[in-house]
């Protein structure tokens, strides 16, 4: 079997596209969707996540503000600035870009932002949401990874997903949100045993470990899905997925490229909760 290559790049395009039209309605109505973007420290690969977001926002006719911050802000300062966009009413959504220096608490200052000005989901009241399968902000890389598998019109319904990785940010949204779809989700991790095993049964695998090809490619179902969430730089400076794509594609169904799948909608799921935000608070 060869696979079908999802193209995120232009699944996020559609959604741009539904945004601007949003946000152009919502402008007669004297609403901008507004979005600030915080950025401590010299990270190169956080200064380049915050270009790509802030590029996204102005194409689709958003607000921004960049907040760039010097990396020794201190914990109370940078809880204060927060302090103060929760309070202002033109910024709807509130991105405090990670990793932060090791001496502020990243928590803490995901906690002083409001639930619902939260776009990143990572507040535990959204979290929670969640958890108990409530209305709430959805972290955008798994919200991504789901609006990737609706576009392929993929039920879920009583499927074996396996998600490889943990993290409170991507591992555990996505298998949550694809056990409310009903599949039955086994979750792996560093200490899993026998991992190829179970990927082997998979109709669904979701890599988000942070190693490049580490996922083979002759461990994929023939048929199965493959969500490679994974982003990982490569001596020669190429990005690179945790799944061996050039294998994977060979037995998947579907599966997604690195780069130019789940990147892109992480970006578009951005400003899709920065909208729902705008809209919420409006009314
Ligand atoms: P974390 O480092 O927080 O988590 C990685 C997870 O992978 C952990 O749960 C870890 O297990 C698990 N893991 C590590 N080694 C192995 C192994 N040998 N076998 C099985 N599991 C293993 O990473 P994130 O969740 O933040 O990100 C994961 C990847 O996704 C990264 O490449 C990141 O760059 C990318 N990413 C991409 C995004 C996008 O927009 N495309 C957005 C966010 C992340 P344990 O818990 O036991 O340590």
């Amino acid at each position: 079997m060869s696979s079908k290559i999802i193209d995120g790049k232009k699944l996020a395009e559609n959604f741009h596209t539904q945004i601007t039209q949003e946000v152009e309605t919502l402008k007669k109505k004297g609403l901008i969707p507004g979005l600030a973007v915080v950025l401590v420290g010299n990270n190169e690969a956080s200064k380049v996540y915050v270009r790509n977001k802030e590029t996204a926002c102005k194409k689709v006719g958003f607000h921004t503000k960049q907040h760039t911050l010097s990396e020794k802000i201190s914990e109370k300062e940078l809880i204060q600035l927060i302090e103060k966009l929760n309070k202002n009413s033109n910024i709807h959504g509130i991105l405090v870009q990670l990793p932060l220096p090791s001496h502020i608490n990243p928590q803490k200052i995901i906690d002083a932002i409001l639930p619902e000005k939260d776009v990143d989901g990572f507040h535990p009241m959204n979290m929670g949401s969640l958890l108990i399968g409530k209305a709430g902000t959805i972290p955008c890389t798994p919200l991504g990874v789901m609006k990737i598998l609706e576009s392929i019109s993929y039920s879920l319904e009583g499927k074996e997903a396996v998600v490889v990785g943990r993290s409170n940010i991507v591992g555990k949204p996505v298998a949550l949100l694809l056990m409310q779809k009903n599949a039955t989700v086994t979750i792996c991790h560093s200490r899993t045993k026998s991992l190829e095993e179970k990927i082997r049964a998979a109709d669904v695998v979701v890599a988000a470990i942070g190693r490049a090809h580490f996922i083979q490619g002759d461990w994929i179902k023939p048929g199965a899905i493959v969500i490679d969430v994974g982003m990982n730089r490569l001596p020669n400076g190429k990005l690179a997925g945790d799944v061996e794509f050039e294998h994977a594609k060979e037995k998947a169904a579907f599966i997604t490229p690195v780069p130019g799948g789940v990147g892109p909608m992480t970006i578009a799921m951005l400003l899709w909760n920065t909208l729902q935000a705008a809209k919420r608070n409006q009314n």
